[in-house]
């Protein structure tokens, strides 16, 4: 297994390989697309060798955008959870967060469906796949018994896991989240592979972290949507890398999933709401002021 550990725009490519088969999970950012294609061709990656399938945790832009140029450059089929094909039924889909979230994603053709809880013969290994809903409710989980090792994508990180929406949203988001996390505890899983950050083995710790972190953004739908907004408009500017500040406000009344988490909870002035989103993220060092413009910070 070799994990190329990327950026928080990019989803982690997880490579399983094996002289008769080697399997890709995720794909990570278009914008990134020539880098991962560069990643898997290195003597790390597939080294000249075929690639037999490319198989997504689910289906949001970070994990899948590079799905139709890896299908491209290697020929390979695309497996996709089930619950996210019915979605990509529909590439308007608020749930897949891409034009709904001023995310882009090139389309792709879905060559087969992984359906929860089959077993699949992945590079000489089997893999469990498991219903991971939560963060994304059509979400898979991969598990290799022999060697215990979970392939997390976005359910579990070492420090939380991906966006959970607000109850307004899903009423089902966070008792899911929640009971997904009971099930990777009863894996007794001991390394994790998440969709970003390094892999770790101190499940018991970051399960801890997991847990107390969905009780109090459960309590807190209000600080749960700001945490969404600054959320996305962090990863929006890792994808432009600099915007306008005075454009911030009209972006955050214009593109969908601002707009309805913050008429759902925060009722403020889009000029507000900037001052209030731009304040905490520059303040926390995650963005930064450069005369005129936000940026992401180094
Ligand atoms: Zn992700």
């Amino acid at each position: 297994v070799h994990v190329f550990v990327r950026d928080w725009l990019s989803s982690n490519n997880i490579l399983l390989k094996d002289a008769h088969g080697c399997v890709l999970v995720d794909s990570g950012y278009s914008k990134h697309n020539a880098m991962t294609l560069a990643l898997l061709a290195s003597p790390r990656g597939l080294d000249g060798a075929p690639l037999a399938r490319l198989v997504n945790t689910h289906c949001h832009s970070d994990h899948m955008g590079g799905n139709a140029a890896i299908r491209k450059a290697y020929g390979c089929p695309v497996a996709i959870p089930e619950g996210e094909a019915k979605q990509l039924e529909n590439w308007n889909d608020p749930a897949l967060l891409l034009g709904y979230a001023d995310q882009h994603v090139e389309p792709f053709v879905i060559d087969e469906i992984i359906r929860p809880g089959t077993t699949q013969q992945w590079a000489g290994r089997e893999w469990r796949a498991i219903a991971a809903p939560g963060h994304d409710m059509g979400a898979l989980v991969f598990f290799n018994e022999e060697t215990r090792i979970l392939i997390s994508g976005d359910a579990l990180w070492q420090n939380g896991y991906g966006y959970v929406v607000p109850q307004a949203f899903d009423p089902d988001a966070f008792p899911a989240a929640r009971a997904t996390l009971e099930m990777i505890a009863g894996l007794n899983a001991r390394v994790v592979i998440p969709g970003h950050g390094e892999p770790f083995t101190d499940v018991e710790a970051a399960l801890e972290r997991a847990f107390s972190r969905t009780a109090a953004l459960e309590a807190d739908p209000v600080k749960n949507a700001r945490l969404g907004i600054k959320v996305l408009l962090t990863f929006h500017l890792l994808e432009c890398e600099r915007m306008a500040l005075r454009s911030v406000p009209d972006y955050l009344a214009r593109i969908g999933v601002y707009r309805d988490l913050n008429a759902h909870y925060l009722r403020l002035e889009p000029g507000a709401l900037a001052e209030r989103v731009i304040g905490e993220l520059t303040t926390a060092g995650v963005l930064r002021i450069d005369g005129e413009d936000l940026l992401p910070a180094p």
